[in-house]
């Protein structure tokens, strides 16, 4: 039962959207059609600070558009409303007839990065023994999958912020790489006001955007590469490290392996010849390397970087690539050539982007991973997982696919026929959206889980309403690995159910081993077993704990206080040094295509979150972004023949998307940038690429080649 009764007069919890996961009280509005008042709440990361978002999340909570019974897909093609039990007998119908017929991977499980831990944990744990299949993976293998791939194998362990972000304040220095944070989560931009006015802001982005702005109109640096050479930007840059002895190699020595092969590796990317590939002036790269080296003047400089130090942190913009675990190596490599990462005052990080981004890759939701954070291939993860569900080893599948080639093998031969969507709106915000579209409806059972009839559960065959954020209990982890409390301040519209309510009834529809808790404490005190003695270790925190308020940063061992910050004595590897992996750049033919025609990249905007399942639905959001404007620079709309807010088409062999012209000199004349929140012909996805990246299965989002033309209305 919750510990927080419902209507309490005022309940401390936390935004749904974003990782940064600002703190917010609502307060019960009572006769209004929005039934809580939102006000910001003092807490480390937003210091009392919200968005657009966050200010209107409450809006979700209206009423108007939620789904408050399970809709069912007749033989004429519409929905109708049905009992839960005639949906949920219908839907384990479909598993039983799918894995007779198929076999268990036939049946495919999709989750998401907004869900709580205690959701992802048991939706791991219903695809493996519930149905018994190795095919789940999630929306998080579109969002960082590069960035984690290449902390775990640089660190050995993957936790976005390795500290607590308040850490970023005493920076003199920090390197941020394709990440907007001033747009997507401007309350973390406060973090970054020392490094500004100690004119160490030093921005990468192909585009002049509002984060780029904090460090170009200051004495900081906006660095404007050709979108797709960051890793031979990074690079260039670590040459420069190594040319003017700028390496830290005492640090090297000591807590590094295979740094031999890192001066290697660079020496051909001399800044004229990085200058050529990138873009980026020669003079540029040395500055950018001279000043990460730095130390601001005063600084005493004891082992290592103290207050006043240097951070390197990087984004979508860098890790949503084919190459996009190497290019986050090569950020990572750059920083430990520096000596920054575990270094007091300085490091690297990733900043992570969904609410759960972070909790959501840590407790089972991964094709290959067990919770914990821990391999499924692991003989011993295995067995601590059979204990803690109380099943036989042998029963628990072994990996599965990563989503790409999940969402390609719908209703192909051997491939998915029937799939589970929790928490993720695939038609707006998977690559090569057209391709999927299509493999959704070759399905013989699409199941979506939503609390709004999204894009996606549009195409379902049984829509299943469930609660959202303040309607909720539970616990979410934020970009410094926080885990933090969702609480639950309003009722859930009548005929609403829980997640973890449905998948422990269809469990038992099943027939399933093992328990199926559905109430949160008791999935949470499961997951805590679950991930002891696991990389990410939940076992020494418990709902109390949170509820009294303590920060609670995992590794968080039974009987500990918890890890702020990571790193400082030794790595997660067993010999506790980092490893250095040296990375190349290679040919992408992507790129090439792109080189001769335009290059789109697409991103957020301030008022959108994601899929814009949610923000479309904000009034106030909705009205000030309602289409999707791309941008583009004057001098290219005039070789198109294109004027502000004419309505354009971009194309390639994908597909094509549509918005109104928005010109701009903050973006360069051969990049188009279109934002990824928008259905039907606007969904940039359309035109995005679904090759991926070897090593993390990212997909290519961020380079598209495109053609651009202007739409003749008749
Ligand atoms: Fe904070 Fe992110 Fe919510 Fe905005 S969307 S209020 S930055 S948590």
């Amino acid at each position: 039962p919750s510990v927080v009764p419902q209507h309490a007069a005022a309940t401390a919890t936390h935004c749904p959207y974003c990782a940064l996961q600002c703190a917010m009280t609502l307060t019960p509005a009572a006769g209004r059609a929005v039934p809580v008042e939102v006000a910001p709440r003092d807490f480390p990361t937003n210091r009392g600070g919200l968005c657009k978002k966050g200010w209107t999340s409450a809006e979700l909570l209206g009423g108007a558009g939620r789904l408050t019974a399970p809709l069912v897909r007749g033989a004429d093609g519409r929905f109708t409303e049905t009992g839960w039990d005639e949906a949920l007998d219908l839907v384990a119908r479909g598993i039983r007839r799918t894995r007779l017929e198929h076999g268990a991977d036939a049946v495919g499980v999709f989750g998401g990065g907004g869900l709580t831990n205690e959701k992802a944990y048991l939706l791991g744990k219903f695809a493996r023994i519930a149905v018994g299949t190795s095919r789940i993976d999630y929306n998080g293998r579109f969002c960082m999958s590069s960035a984690a791939a290449a902390g775990s194998r640089a660190f050995g362990l993957d936790r976005g912020l390795p500290f607590p972000v308040e850490d970023l304040d005493g920076a003199s220095t920090i390197l941020l790489l394709g990440t907007n944070v001033a747009e997507t989560m401007p309350p973390f931009a406060g973090h970054l006001a020392g490094a500004q006015s100690a004119g160490g802001l030093i921005v990468v982005d192909p585009r002049r955007t509002p984060t780029a702005r904090l460090a170009g109109d200051g004495a900081g640096l906006h660095v404007q590469p050709t979108p797709g050479s960051d890793l031979a930007l990074l690079l260039g840059i670590t040459h420069v490290v190594f040319a003017e002895g700028l390496v830290d190699e005492g640090y090297l020595a000591a807590r590094t392996s295979g740094a031999r092969g890192l001066r290697r590796s660079v020496a051909a990317w001399w800044p004229e010849r990085t200058a050529s590939v990138t873009g980026v002036p020669a003079a540029t790269i040395r500055a950018v390397a001279r000043r990460l080296a730095s130390r601001p003047a005063g600084d005493a400089g004891t082992a290592g970087r103290p207050a006043g130090g240097t951070y390197i942190l990087t984004g979508r913009g860098v890790e949503q690539h084919i190459d996009g675990t190497d290019t986050a190596t090569a950020a990572i490599n750059l920083a430990l050539a520096l000596g920054l990462p575990g270094t007091p005052g300085s490091g690297y990080g990733t900043l992570t982007g969904q609410g759960n981004g972070q909790g959501g890759r840590e407790h089972g939701q991964k094709a290959d991973q067990l919770p914990g954070y821990r391999k499924i291939t692991d003989p011993a993860a295995r067995a601590h997982l059979a204990a803690v569900w109380g099943v036989p080893e042998a029963s628990i599948p072994g990996p599965g696919v990563p989503a790409v080639e999940l969402l390609a093998s719908l209703g192909r031969p051997g491939g998915v026929r029937t799939l589970l969507v929790h928490g993720s709106n695939l038609v707006v915000s998977a690559p090569n959206a057209a391709s999927v579209r299509s493999g959704l409806g070759r399905l013989d059972l699409l199941v979506v889980c939503d609390f709004f009839l999204s894009e996606t559960a549009a195409l379902a065959d049984v829509v299943l309403p469930v609660r959202q954020w303040a309607e909720e209990e539970g616990t979410m982890t934020s970009l410094e690995g926080r885990v933090i409390r969702r609480l639950r301040a309003v009722a859930a519209p009548d005929g609403v159910r829980d997640e973890l309510q449905i998948l422990a009834e269809l469990a038992r529809r099943l027939d399933a081993p093992s328990a199926w808790p559905d109430e949160p404490r008791a999935v949470f005190e499961e997951l805590r077993l679950a991930s002891e003695g696991g990389i990410a270790d939940y076992s020494g925190i418990d709902y109390g704990l949170l509820d009294a308020g303590e920060a609670a940063h995992w590794p968080y061992p039974r009987g500990s206080t918890g890890t702020p910050r990571l790193f400082a004595d030794r790595f997660a590897h067993p010999d506790g040094l980092a490893r250095i992996v040296s990375v190349a750049r290679h040919p992408h033919p992507e790129r090439e295509a792109a080189a001769a025609r335009l290059t789109l990249v697409t991103g957020r905007l301030l008022e959108h979150y994601q899929s814009g399942a949610q923000t479309r639905r904000v009034a106030e959001l909705r009205d000030a972004q309602p289409v999707a404007r791309i941008t583009l620079h004057p001098a290219t709309a005039e070789a198109h023949g294109i004027a502000d807010g004419d309505p354009i088409e971009l194309g390639n062999d994908r597909g094509r998307v549509r918005g109104l012209a928005s010109l701009s000199t903050d973006i360069r004349p051969d990049t188009l940038f279109a934002p990824f929140h928008y259905p039907g012909d606007e969904t940039a996805n359309l035109v995005t690429s679904d090759a991926v990246d070897p090593v993390s299965s990212m997909p290519e989002f961020k380079t598209a080649a495109v053609t651009v033309r202007r739409i003749i209305v008749e």
